[in-house]
């Protein structure tokens, strides 16, 4: 089979079931997770899968709100809504969450949660120095290695965890790179595009058979015959919080309206690719400490990284302008926003905050105001 088109990126979902399925049967260890805070490394090097299962769909949020309150974020019911109807073939073949302290709605939904599956969580600082931060961060990984041996039954070699690294290392690689297409002017892919890609990519099975993927996918995207007009089409720049397909309406919106979302700075984008565990350290549980910690989430405080990430975002892809997308009821997000739009203002460039759900009962009004954005844009 080519693995070179973006629509073959669209079945990985399916695939992974179904292989999943028949791993599983053979003793097969998932362990899920819901945020890039956990250090996948480490599941990998216990010969174990992992994989995503941040909710991106507002079916299941009804039976959340049962249990959890209504004005919490989508993303936090949808994913406790999925668990909890058991409507989630990722979450049911799951033998371990890893959950971390990240925002406050999502370590006490992780309480919650306990009471359905196992649920290991990691203890977050939120501060990215080193020193007691990096502790305590190294101490709440070696913390997870004992929990996945103990659950397991197996010991964790730190040549594994090393492989494993390389694994990753290699996997943002390909991801940055395919993301880097869309500095070009046409940009290769549009805004769903660039989406599915990197959302889908988080479902594969097998690494290396994603790696490869998005290598061949690249050559593909390189030789793209992508028609001039569009580089007329004003390029946005989107950050804030993760999104997925379900919860894309934005970049969809963007899509119709005649731009195009050439990036994403949230977690689903670039937030964590250029972020690596450094192959030169002694110990490789060190080495995941000072990468994860360094993720520029709004949990952390401060946040400089963040701002910084952006600044360079905005100039490499040549962004026209910036939506900060905020879900409803994320306070870190939404707060930090100010800080945003002081870094698109001290640019020159529109800067639209949207706060939203994942109903489509605003779209109309987020049409308008992205409309509103679109002709600030000179050209
Ligand atoms: S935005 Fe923050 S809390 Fe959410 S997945 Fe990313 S790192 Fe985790
Ligand atoms: S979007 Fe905000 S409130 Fe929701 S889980 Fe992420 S950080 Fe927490």
């Amino acid at each position: 089979m080519e693995n070179n088109t973006v629509e073959q990126f669209m079945d990985i979902r399916a695939a992974t079931v179904a292989k999943m399925l028949e791993e599983k049967e053979r003793g097969m260890k998932v362990v899920g997770i819901y945020c890039t805070f956990c250090p996948q490394e480490l599941v990998l090097a216990a010969g174990a899968i992992p994989v995503g299962l941040c909710g991106t769909r507002e079916e299941p949020i009804p039976a959340a709100e049962e249990v959890l309150p209504r004005n919490l974020c989508p993303l936090i019911k949808s994913s406790y809504g999925f668990a909890v109807t058991d409507t989630c073939p990722f979450f049911n073949f799951s033998d371990l969450i890893v959950g971390e302290t990240t925002c406050d709605g999502k370590k006490k939904m992780f309480e919650i949660m306990q009471e359905l599956k196992p649920v290991h969580v990691m203890q977050l600082p939120h501060h990215h120095k080193a020193g007691a931060s990096l502790d305590l961060w190294i101490d709440e990984i070696k913390s997870l290695k004992t929990k996945i041996e103990e659950e397991f039954q197996l010991e964790i070699k730190d040549e594994d965890i090393w492989k494993a690294v390389d694994l990753v290392n290699q996997e943002k690689k390909a991801l940055k790179e395919i993301s880097d297409l869309n500095r070009n002017s046409p940009p290769p892919m549009s805004g769903l595009e660039l989406l599915t890609v990197v959302w889908s990519g988080g479902f594969s099975f097998d690494k290396k058979e994603l790696v490869q993927m998005l290598e061949e996918l690249k050559k593909t995207l390189e030789s793209r015959e992508v028609d001039p007009k569009s580089a007329k089409k004003p390029r946005i720049l989107l950050t804030g919080c993760p999104v997925g397909l379900g919860s894309e309406k934005v970049v969809r919106l963007v899509d119709e309206l005649g731009a195009t979302v050439v990036a994403m700075e949230n977690c689903t984008g670039y937030k964590t690719l250029e972020l690596m565990a450094d192959r030169s350290k002694d110990d490789p549980i060190v080495a995941l400490a000072e990468k994860y910690l360094n993720i520029p989430c709004s949990c952390m405080s401060p946040n400089p990284y963040r701002m910084e990430l952006l600044g360079r975002m905005i100039d490499d892809f040549n962004a026209e302008a910036v939506i900060d997308l905020t879900w409803q009821a994320c306070h870190t997000y939404n707060i930090e926003s100010h800080e945003v739009e002081k870094v698109v203002k001290d640019k020159g460039l529109p800067f639209l905050h949207l706060e939203s759900d994942y109903s489509s009962s605003d779209e109309e009004s987020l049409k308008v105001r992205i409309e509103a954005m679109l002709e600030m844009i000179e050209k």
